[in-house]
This record gives C-alpha cells, sequence and structure tokens, in this order.
C-alpha cells in the first residue's frame, strides 16, 4: 500500500489505489451559512453547490473520508432506479412529479461527469456506458419497453439484442439487454477527495472525527454540538445515509441497510478483456441475484454480492464471487482475490430516494438504493437547493415523514430473507 494512503482500518480496492488523501487544514468558524452532516458523495456535492453559490458551508465527518458508502462502492455509475422503472415511478407519483423526478434521476450520471470535468478530478472516470443485459425472453421485453420510456424523456438509452450483448459480454445466456449511455465508472474514493477539495477551494470547511451528536434550534436558526463544539447556523443537512449513531438516526432508521461485500480480482489478460468488456462498459444483469462486473484501470474484475447468512460471509462470498465471475464469464483461469471489502448501503421501502425535514431549515436526504453515485450528485444538489430556500415542495425528489420503520432493529433479518427469496427465485425460474 502506498505510504500517503493512511485508511488501514477498513481496506478497499480503493484505498490501495487512490491518490494523496486530501489535507483539511483551516480554522474551524463558530457560525455558517451551513452545516452539512455527513462526508459522503451526498454531502460534499451539497456543500460543493453552496459554496458555489457563495455561502459559507462546514462539513462535520464522523470518521474519515470515506468511511460509509461512498468509500466503499464499486464505482458503477448508473442513472437509474435499482427496482423501479419508469413506468412503476409513474404508478406511485403523480404524473408531473413523476416526470421531473425520472428526468432528475435519469441525468444524475451526466451530472456526476460534469462535475469530475469541472473541477478537474482524477478518478478513472469512463462515461463509457452502463449494460443491463436481460435474462430471458420476459425480461427482455420488460427492457425493451424501459429502453422506450427513457427515450421518450430524452435519455441516452436504447435496446441491443441478444448478439449485440454478445458482443459486449462474451456471455451467450442472455435475451437482449439495455445500454444507457450516460453511465460508466469511476473510482469512487478519488471522486470523493475531488469532491473534497473542490469545496475547500472554495472555502469550505471540512472536520474528520467530528460526530455530530445533537442539532438544537437557537434564535432564528440552529445549533450544531460535535465533540466538545458548537457551530451557530442558518441551515443543516443530514447526509448520513445508512448510519444510525448520533444525530443520523433521525434518518438512518427510516430505510433497510442492507451489508453488501465487494470483490476485486487480480488483474486479468488483455484477450480475455477484449472478450467480455471490448468497451469497458460495467455490466448488471437483470437476475434477482444479480450479476455485475466492471474492470478497473489495471483491468480488476469487481463484482459484489450479498450473504445469507452473516457469520463467516467475508471469506465465503468473497469467493463465492469470484468463482461466479471465473464461471460466468469463462475466464481461463480462477484469476485470484486481489481484495474482498464491505459496506452498507441503504433501501427505501418505495425505491425510491426521499427528502426529510426536520424543522425549518433542516433537511436531510437518502434512497440511493444501490444506484447512489449518480443519485446522490442529484440528491446532494437538490439539498443544497432547500438550504438556499427552494421550496420544498417544488423539488422533484418527494419529500416525506421521517418516521422509523418499524421494527428497524430486524431489518437486517428480512434482507437476508429477501435475498433467499431471490436465490430461489432465480433458481426455480432457471435463471442461477
Ligand atoms: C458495498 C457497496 C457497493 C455499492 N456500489 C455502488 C455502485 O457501484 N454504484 C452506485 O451508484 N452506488 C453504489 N452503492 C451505493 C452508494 O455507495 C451510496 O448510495 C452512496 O455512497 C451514499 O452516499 P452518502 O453520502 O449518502 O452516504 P455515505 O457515503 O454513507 O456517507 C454518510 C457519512 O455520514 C457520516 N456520519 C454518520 N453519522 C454521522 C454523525 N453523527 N456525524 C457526522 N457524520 C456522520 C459517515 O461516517 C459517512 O461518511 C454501493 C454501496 C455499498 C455499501
Amino acid at each position: 500500500m502506498p505510504s500517503h494512503v493512511a485508511r488501514p482500518a477498513n481496506p478497499t480496492l480503493w484505498t490501495l489505489t487512490a491518490g494523496r488523501v486530501p489535507e483539511l487544514s483551516g480554522s474551524l468558524p463558530s457560525r455558517c451559512d451551513t452545516v452539512v452532516i455527513g462526508g459522503g458523495f451526498t454531502g460534499l456535492t451539497a456543500a460543493l453547490h453552496l459554496a458555489r453559490a457563495g455561502r459559507s458551508v462546514i462539513v462535520l465527518e464522523s470518521g474519515q473520508l470515506g468511511a460509509g458508502a461512498s468509500g466503499m462502492n464499486a464505482g458503477f455509475v448508473v442513472p437509474n432506479f435499482a427496482k423501479a422503472d419508469p413506468a412503476t415511478v409513474r404508478q406511485k407519483l403523480p404524473r408531473a412529479k413523476a416526470d421531473a423526478l425520472l428526468s432528475l434521476v435519469g441525468a444524475g450520471a451526466d451530472q456526476v461527469f460534469a462535475t469530475i470535468a469541472e473541477e478537474h478530478i482524477s478518478c478513472d472516470a469512463a462515461q463509457t456506458g452502463w449494460l443491463q443485459p436481460a435474462y430471458g425472453d420476459d425480461m427482455a421485453q420488460i427492457l425493451r419497453q424501459r429502453a422506450k420510456d427513457w427515450t421518450e424523456i430524452g435519455r441516452p438509452v436504447e435496446f441491443l439484442d441478444a448478439r449485440a450483448i454478445r458482443d459486449e459480454t462474451g456471455m451467450e445466456i442472455y435475451s437482449g439487454g439495455l445500454i444507457d449511455h450516460s453511465g460508466g465508472t469511476i473510482h469512487p474514493l478519488d471522486y470523493l477527495y475531488g469532491l473534497a477539495r473542490a469545496v475547500m477551494r472554495r472555502g469550505g470547511v471540512i472536520r474528520e472525527n467530528a460526530r455530530v451528536e445533537r442539532v438544537e434550534r437557537n434564535s432564528g436558526g440552529w445549533r450544531v454540538a460535535f465533540a466538545g463544539h458548537e457551530i451557530e447556523t442558518d441551515a443543516v443537512i443530514l447526509a448520513t445515509n445508512a448510519f444510525t449513531d448520533g444525530v443520523a438516526s433521525r434518518m438512518g432508521r427510516t430505510g433497510v441497510p442492507l451489508k453488501v461485500y465487494q470483490v476485486a480480482t487480480r488483474p486479468i489478460d488483455a484477450e480475455t478483456v477484449a472478450r467480455i468488456a471490448p468497451n469497458r462498459r460495467p455490466v448488471g444483469d437483470t437476475r434477482s441475484n444479480l450479476f455485475t462486473y466492471r474492470l478497473d484501470r489495471d483491468n480488476r474484475l469487481i463484482s459484489g454480492g450479498m450473504a445469507i447468512n452473516p457469520i463467516g460471509a467475508f471469506e465465503r462470498v468473497g469467493q463465492a464471487v469470484v468463482d461466479r465471475l471465473t464461471s460466468e464469464l469463462r475466464l481461463p483461469h480462477h484469476p485470484g482475490i486481489e481484495i474482498v471489502w464491505t459496506g452498507t448501503a441503504i433501501m427505501t421501502p418505495d425505491f425510491l430516494p426521499r427528502l426529510y425535514r426536520f424543522g425549518d431549515g433542516f433537511f436531510g436526504g437518502i434512497g440511493c438504493n444501490g444506484r447512489g453515485i449518480a443519485m446522490t450528485a442529484q440528491l446532494g444538489r437538490t439539498l443544497a437547493r432547500l438550504a438556499l430556500g427552494e421550496a420544498a415542495q417544488s423539488q422533484p425528489i418527494p419529500l416525506q415523514s421521517s418516521r422509523p420503520l418499524p421494527f428497524h432493529a430486524f431489518t437486517p433479518l428480512v434482507a437476508s430473507l429477501a435475498l433467499a427469496h431471490a436465490r430461489f427465485q432465480d433458481w426455480r425460474t432457471g435463471h442461477q
């Protein structure tokens, strides 16, 4: 590991390969326009938009940058919903609201790559397009319609036939698939570091090891308390995702946490790369027990999975994921494991992103549902707009009650059962 990467506590492929960790210097003011709680993609994106608008902003991060899902993810940039397509979004929301949300979410990947270009962030960004191969003819029909729906709202999405998908993946098991040309891949930790540098270049202040315990009303604004300090502010953004410690419990208990394991193989050979990813497009298919892969800059394959039984899952899932890559992609040999890591994502009950209002000028947002890189670009921007005084009702992301899910402590069990059910479904329908 390069000596400048001081992140030994939870090593990931990204900590092994990241550039320099940003220096978080500068004094801590006792007041500012907005305090952002949580230094992941959502919080830093919100802070960047506020700083660009000339507002003073302080980001408080309880651990180190990258301690949350933003440092642990797989770097697939996917501008849509994990478990909902345009038709289901239109069933759940009034038509105008649904179309506004679809336009926002569909533009998420473009927003990520635009920010990377504008802020000169070096993070292996590759807007190659994202592929979703369809397993089975029924699913191909669904994706054909999904591609049409996205195209109608102006997104660069196409349906590809089985032959085109075979040429893209080297796999003969699919009945076609969808490509969103705006998707792609990034090095997520370098992207996060780049966002942090962009915030600081515009005068924003970022503090690590700053776990926020309390947010209280004071005269006309808010008082934010952390690690023996207090900051007075007009607005507060809660961007703590699945976390439930300290003030984060207000939001983290409104969704289902999912422990996801990520695996990177050792680099694979150029001939295999040319067969399974000639255009270096990231892939995520339609099976319930999702099959995904992408390449990093050194041609390591990155994929992931979940565990029904958490005991001993780290080694077991790591091995199972690489075995699956080896057999599904017909790799010439088992490539070996470079590293396995894990992180916690959050799913909302309706699989849509959500905004919360905890008081006048105090907002939060979650709901990236495994599509968080593109979604947080839009969620963070929306939260910044709210902090700047725009009306919550005029935002495309729905404002919801922040009531905790009943029996939140048992939700990991629900996730395990859902995974067991998904595997059974794949087995029953021959989609393994
Ligand atoms: C293993 C894994 C793989 C994934 N793969 C992908 C992928 O390939 N593509 C994709 O689009 N999405 C993916 N996701 C989802 C995506 O990473 C997340 O949706 C996204 O990073 C969420 O960003 P965030 O800023 O909202 O939350 P986080 O990155 O979790 O940030 C929240 C931050 O809040 C901090 N915090 C918590 N409590 C407090 C407190 N009290 N005070 C101060 N700070 C606090 C935490 O330390 C944390 O840094 C994946 C997620 C996981 C876990």
